[in-house]
């Protein structure tokens, strides 16, 4: 099988390289077709940062493995990442987190062990970027929401609820303030909660959810919510669990789906080879499940967690009386934990 691979800019081409290595010591059956795709694109000419080849290749391989991209500031460029997103579709945002051990956290400490999946809508709200200037001092943004917009990423949420055996489903919203549009997100929430009775559908309001995150974040299960609360919510969760190093996405479409890391380009060391790149082959595990190699995806995942819990770690995390390792040395210590 085949799928598309862009490396992306900044720490993007190490972590890439790093997680296709475990990959390839796994013995993972596929094949990377490399698109270009990124700033370095965007240099060359290409206004939404893609080569007509990459965009085709992605069409027919239907699969995107990308590292983070960074998107030159100025007017006339659109960011990469939404641009993706927006071309094919791809509705729903999946973002699973999970305590890890070797990873301390508050709550590891206090023995609370999380297990939650964000599920934002990727398309809609704010995100569409109508806005403009009503006066000199007046700024003027429009949202929007629409009901088969917002049924195609509450079913996909119920759907992976279900095949997951979770036991709970909340959906996140600002539905007192915002009655028409976050009203009408709830109100598909609970006709659609009606065909899943074996899950048990509730609501929150998005700032008491927040708390509840941060106090009880282990009686959370699946939550579904609309794009700018999720984009917020589910980096609240990243903070949960260890920060940005460890929280993959999955931007998931009906023809085509991107997995990626939630960190961005890490400008700060990239080129250096220290970056941790975990998030990222989370990210790849979610994409090996997707396509069914879910054999290799447990073998890497327990190597993943073997790793952690022997104190191994990069810079940004873990004891730091500990030698760190650099992103090469990381990916080797997985690789011998197979
Ligand atoms: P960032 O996530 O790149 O970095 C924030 C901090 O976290 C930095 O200190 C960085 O060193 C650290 N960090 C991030 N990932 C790390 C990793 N894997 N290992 C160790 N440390 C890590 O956020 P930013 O600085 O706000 O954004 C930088 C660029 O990335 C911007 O151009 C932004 O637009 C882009 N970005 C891209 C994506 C994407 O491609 N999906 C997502 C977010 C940001």
């Amino acid at each position: 099988m085949k799928i598309a691979v862009a490396k992306g800019d900044g720490i993007g081409p190490e972590i890439m390289d790093a997680v296709l290595k475990i990959f390839d010591a796994n013995g993972v059956g596929l094949q990377y077709d490399f698109v270009e795709m990124g700033k370095w694109v965007f240099d060359k000419g290409y206004s939404n940062g893609m080569t007509p080849q990459a965009q085709q290749t992605i069409e027919e391989l239907g699969i995107l493995f990308k590292g983070p991209m960074e998107t030159p500031k100025g007017k006339g460029v659109k960011s990469v990442n939404v641009t993706a997103r927006k071309t094919w579709n791809t509705y729903a945002n999946k973002r699973v987190f999970q305590t890890l051990h070797g990873v301390d956290t508050v709550f590891s400490k206090a023995g609370i062990k999380i297990d939650v999946t964000i599920v934002r809508e990727n398309i809609e709200d704010t995100y569409g970027g109508i806005e403009h200037m009503l006066t000199h001092d007046v700024a003027l943004s429009r949202r929007f929401i629409t009901r088969p917009g917002s049924a195609q990423v509450i079913r996909y949420a119920f759907e992976m609820a279900r095949q997951k055996g979770a036991r709970r489903i909340t959906c996140g919203h600002k539905a007192n303030i915002m009655k028409l549009t976050d009203g009408l997100f709830l109100e598909v929430f609970y006709e659609i909660a009606k065909e899943y009775p074996e899950l048990n559908a509730d609501d929150k309001i998005v700032d008491d959810l927040a708390m509840q995150l941060v106090i009880r974040p282990d009686v959370f299960d699946v939550v579904v919510l609309t794009n700018l609360q999720g984009d917020i919510v589910s980096d609240l969760c990243a903070g949960l669990v260890g920060g940005l190093g460890f929280a993959p996405s999955a931007n998931i479409g009906d023809h085509i789906s991107i997995f990626e890391a939630v960190h961005g380009t890490a400008p700060d060391i990239a080129g250096k080879n220290i970056a941790n790149p975990t998030a990222l082959l989370l990210s790849g595990l979610g994409m090996l499940r997707h396509l069914g190699f879910t054999e290799n995806a447990a073998v890497i995942e327990n190597a993943l967690l073997y790793t952690l819990e022997q104190g191994t770690r990069t810079g940004d995390f873990g004891d730091r009386s500990k030698p760190a390792l650099n992103t090469t040395e990381f990916a080797e210590a997985i690789i011998a934990n197979f």
